[in-house]
């Protein structure tokens, strides 16, 4: 079951913790505060009673028969005051004063009583009193003195303000939560406009955005973003109509092909040489349809990264050798020269199956592009990080408006003659999708002579090369 307070909304559960946090803060400040004012009242008691008793001493006189008496005045006489008191007695124990209004208050125990002044809180008949106990000498003659001031007035006034810091951090409390609500609901409307708009955009409007009042707050940003990723949404559906209508197209071609070859083959009675003829021609443009689905299948499985690779360190320059030898016969019909120039032990840490089928395809471009009796010359260099893989042909280069398009899928610049040659504009998305997995790049410049110059970057390998048998024990492969 989901707590309350996870389906509770954002403001309410800012407000709840805001009021919980003021409300910690506010008790920790009460408290301290009420410490602190506490203490003062109690230290200006006692410098009270500290003048209570100076006064106290200057009353106390020495008779000509040596005894001590209390000779208070009426304005100053304890007795006419309810709540303060003095009681003397000597060092023998034998009182000479007692007020009244501290009568209820317990005698002083003599034997205690040092010449340090003592300050205690007493209650006595349930009523509570502060005092102040010292000794003194009268005409030579040490008595003891205690002033006593009745806390209840203090205690009230501690009360009130107790009760005015308890009463008024509720109130506080409450009013800024009231507060902190309004404002959390003013600062979070924005949110649900933009709720609001992004709910409009359903995936036929997706060229529409969010409005973005103020681009350097929060709201703006969260704006920004959500209008990017509508940017790439709508970019990857258009890529997807794209890829469904171009896919459709090259799958309805060789469809149509064999519709037509077997409705001329049913049209009129053929020989059986001719019958045979039109079956051969019926099974090249199946093959040619096989290849277009499984290369599409292979391009699905990696745009949804379920290709599983095997990755060993590979001898680029071997490898590349070993395409250009089974491409060789490709060249050898066009009467091209194709040269390799790597030195061995160049290594990149690769899927082999892939990354031949990279360079298979580049290489392939080269011959298929170029006119005949040309040269091709590719060349496998490295520096300190990477490798550096070049295929240069002498055919008719590439357009700078071109150069990134060529990679996309279906993309062909001479229509006509690249389905002559074969190809559906596959060939290069698969390689450029074959590099990158590889962890490389794939990019193409126009060569100085002219003719397009391919250039596979990969990051060097450093661990050493397998040897020829571990590399054939090893398990290689795409899985599909
Ligand atoms: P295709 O199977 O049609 O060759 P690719 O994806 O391999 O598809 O290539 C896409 C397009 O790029 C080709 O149709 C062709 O127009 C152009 N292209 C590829 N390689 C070369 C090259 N070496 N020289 C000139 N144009 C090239």
């Amino acid at each position: 079951m989901t707590p309350w307070w996870s389906a509770a909304s954002i403001r309410v559960r800012l407000t709840a913790w805001y009021a919980l946090v003021l409300s910690l803060m506010l008790a920790v400040y009460a408290t301290a505060t009420f410490v602190a004012v506490r203490h003062e009242f109690f230290e200006q008691f006692d410098d009270q009673l500290h003048d209570d008793f100076e006064t106290a001493e200057g009353f106390l006189t020495s008779a000509g028969d040596g005894r001590v008496v209390w000779s208070g005045d009426r304005r100053h006489d304890p007795d006419n005051d309810e709540d303060r008191g003095s009681d003397v007695w000597l060092a023998s124990g034998e009182p000479v004063y007692r007020s009244g209004a501290s009568a209820s208050l317990p005698p002083v125990a003599l034997a205690a009583t040092t010449a340090q002044r003592r300050y205690e809180s007493i209650v006595a008949d349930g009523h509570p009193w502060r005092t102040l106990t010292g000794t003194s000498l009268v005409g030579g003659r040490a008595v003891v003195l205690r002033v006593s001031r009745s806390e209840t007035h203090l205690r009230t006034q501690l009360w009130e303000v107790l009760v005015v810091l308890v009463l008024g951090l509720p109130v506080v409390v409450v009013l800024a939560g009231v507060g902190g609500f309004a404002l959390a609901r003013r600062a979070l409307t924005p949110i649900d406009h933009l709720a609001s708009e992004a709910r409009r955009i359903t995936a036929e409007r997706l060229h529409e955005r969010l409005s973005v009042p103020n681009q350097h707050d929060e709201i703006g940003r969260l704006a920004a973003v959500i209008n990017d990723t509508f940017a790439r949404l709508e970019s990857s559906f258009d890529q997807l109509r794209r890829f469904t209508a171009d896919a459709s197209h090259e799958l309805r071609t060789p469809l149509s092909v064999i519709r037509g070859i077997g409705e001329a083959g049913l049209g009129e009675t053929r020989t059986p040489a001719e019958y045979k003829e039109a079956m051969g021609s019926m099974l090249e443009e199946v093959d040619r349809l096989t290849n277009l689905v499984d290369t599409l299948l292979r391009l699905s499985h990696g745009d949804a990264g379920t290709v599983r690779l095997s990755r060993s360190a590979i001898d680029l320059g071997q490898l590349t050798r070993d395409v250009v030898s089974s491409l060789g016969i490709l060249a050898e019909e066009r009467n091209q020269r194709v040269t390799v120039d790597a030195a061995d032990g160049i290594a990149v840490t690769a899927d082999r199956l892939v990354l031949r089928e990279a360079i298979t395809n580049v290489v392939d471009n080269a011959i298929k592009y170029s006119p005949r009796a040309s040269a091709i010359d590719i060349r496998v260099d490295a520096d300190g990080h990477q490798v550096d893989l070049t295929v240069a042909d002498a055919g008719p280069g590439i357009a700078a408006d071109d150069r990134e398009r060529i990679f996309d899928r279906f993309f062909r610049l001479d229509e006509a003659r690249s389905r002559e040659n074969g190809g559906a504009g596959l060939g290069l998305a698969i390689a450029k999708w074959a590099v990158e997995v590889n962890g490389g790049h794939i990019s193409v410049e126009n060569g100085a002579a002219g003719g397009s110059v391919f250039r596979i970057v990969l990051p060097i390998s450093t661990p050493p090369i397998a040897s020829d048998h571990e590399r054939a024990t090893q398990r290689m492969g795409v899985h599909v």
